[in-house]
């Protein structure tokens, strides 16, 4: 009986260990696939479709822009570089948001 018990948590606990490698692996073929992308010197990615980014520069500021989807991913110092020149914008908008005074 107490036999049993051993088995079958020793069996979960395969499971979950197998689950858990599974998931490791995984992420590290991610991590060195992309390590290897950095090292070669390409841009990463496009989040969205996989392309590769090329960098365009739009108004003094290094941007990746998706030659497939037309997605432009900004890092954050770009972002911040480039929102007070967009004051007028959507993104200078999205920035400077006036406080909600409710
Ligand atoms: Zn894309």
């Amino acid at each position: 009986m107490a036999d049993d018990k051993d088995r079958l948590g020793e069996k979960l606990h395969q499971k979950e260990k197998a689950e858990e490698d599974r998931y490791f692996a995984e992420r590290d073929r991610e991590l060195l696939a992309r390590l290897r992308r950095q090292k070669e010197g390409e841009s990463l990615g496009c989040p969205r479709c996989g392309t590769a980014l090329s960098p365009v520069v739009y108004q003094d500021v290094n941007i990746d822009q998706c030659p497939a989807c037309q997605g432009v991913w900004l890092d954050r110092g770009e972002l911040e570089a480039l929102a007070p020149r967009e004051r007028g914008s959507w993104l200078g908008r999205f920035f400077y948001r006036p406080k909600s005074s409710v």
